[in-house]
């Protein structure tokens, strides 16, 4: 490698340890955590932060891909992996082998996971999913659903260890419809089964709203609280004292001072006012920086804010660092994450970009290395 790496992430393990204990206030003790880590972990790092996670006391994990679920089998994690969502026939056998846990809506692939689990001579764990409103996957609330299902019982290669629905929203009137159909859809099932298998229904934003209080179901399933995120559509979340975990660093690539009226980046959307120090960071667009942070993005340096100035570039940035004295080349730049009191968050971000914290945070490029600052016990006792 030629010099330092142009971009950064760092995962705070304190701060997952946090918000894991955050999500157990909102629990009952026998309530077993799924964390969900899909999409490169909302951005974070999949593999990393499946072990950080794992390591504080989250006992299950769910991914959105079968690619995802064996690149943490290839890690070495052994915990139960949910795939969310519904498996390519092609792929039945690699999930039956590796023990995963696919989501089933359908009877036709009940069957080639059940013939996929007769080849391997043993049973396969799934889950059902039911499609209790957000119209995506899912056996719909229905007598033909119901048949489908006993079908299902039928086949003894395959055993149900988890049967959820996904909530569209935690306004309490639709969560409440949604809730009854999935305990009326679970009711059926488990009396076509003959054993009542786990329920889970609640994501962050159904868990920061307290109504697990109200479900008590055997687990749950957030994203987003574990990460530090509030949330999109929760109007409850930002009570919750979480912390981010997430931070983006870079560096000052290159430093130039410039005249009054001096134009900046592509397009001179930018001229300078008064002599300017220019500072280059080796961060664009291609890096997941959004192209919107120009005008009114910032940076922290030396613990200063530093505004970005003229267009986000593809791999390059420019910001204001006049007012920063002994700037040198080669300082940290932090992009997301704090320096003391003062800090910049995915949330900010989202705002810039007008999207959601966990759209900016899942384009950050997966070729960035990501790092950890781990508890200094947990370093000795498990080493990531
Ligand atoms: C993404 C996802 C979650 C987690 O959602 P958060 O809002 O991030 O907690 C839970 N369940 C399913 C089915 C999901 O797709």
């Amino acid at each position: 490698m030629d010099g330092p790496a142009r971009l950064r992430v760092h995962l705070d393990e304190a701060a997952i340890r946090d918000n894991i204990q955050t999500v157990r206030r909102l629990i009952t003790p026998a309530t077993t955590v799924m964390g969900v880590v899909k999409a490169n972990a909302y951005g974070h790092g999949l593999v990393l932060t499946a072990r950080l996670l794992t390591r504080h006391g989250v006992q299950q994990l769910a991914v959105a891909t079968t690619g995802e679920a064996c690149a943490l089998r290839d890690a070495g994690l052994q915990v139960p992996i949910t795939v969310l969502s519904p498996p390519p026939s092609a792929v039945m056998v690699e999930l039956a082998a590796r023990g995963l846990r696919p989501s089933l809506s359908t009877l036709a692939a009940a069957r080639d996971l059940h013939r996929a689990g007769v080849r391997l001579g043993r049973p396969v764990p799934v889950h059902l999913e039911i499609d209790t409103g957000l119209g995506r996957f899912g056996w719909a609330p229905t007598a033909s659903s119901i048949a489908q299902i006993t079908h299902l019982a039928t086949l003894d290669h395959l055993v149900v260890s988890g049967i959820y629905t996904h909530l569209s929203s935690e306004h309490p009137d639709s969560c409440a419809d949604q809730l009854r159909l999935f305990t009326w859809m679970y009711t059926k099932a488990a009396a076509a089964l003959g054993y009542r298998p786990p329920r889970h229904v609640l994501a962050s934003s159904g868990l920061a709203a307290g109504l697990h209080r109200r479900t008590r179901l055997e687990m749950v399933r957030p994203g987003a609280l574990l990460y530090g995120l509030t949330p999109s559509y929760s109007r409850t979340a930002s009570m919750l004292c979480l912390r981010p975990v997430l931070s983006l660093t870079s560096h000052i690539e290159h430093l130039t001072c410039v005249p009054s009226g001096t134009p900046i980046g592509y397009g001179a959307t930018y001229r300078t006012t008064a002599p300017t120090v220019v500072a280059v960071v080796p961060a664009g667009f291609a890096d997941g920086v959004p192209r919107q942070l120009a005008g009114s993005g910032r940076v922290l340096i030396c613990g200063h804010y530093a505004s970005v100035i003229g267009c986000v570039g593809m791999t390059h940035l420019t910001i204001d660092v006049t007012h920063i004295p002994q700037v040198v080349v080669g300082e940290a730049v932090i992009l997301i994450g704090a320096h003391g009191e003062r800090a910049i968050d995915a949330q900010e971000w989202a705002r810039l970009a007008k999207t959601i914290n966990s759209d900016v945070l899942t384009r950050i490029a997966p070729t960035i290395s990501r790092t950890v600052t781990t508890l200094p016990h947990a370093e000795r006792e498990l080493p990531v």
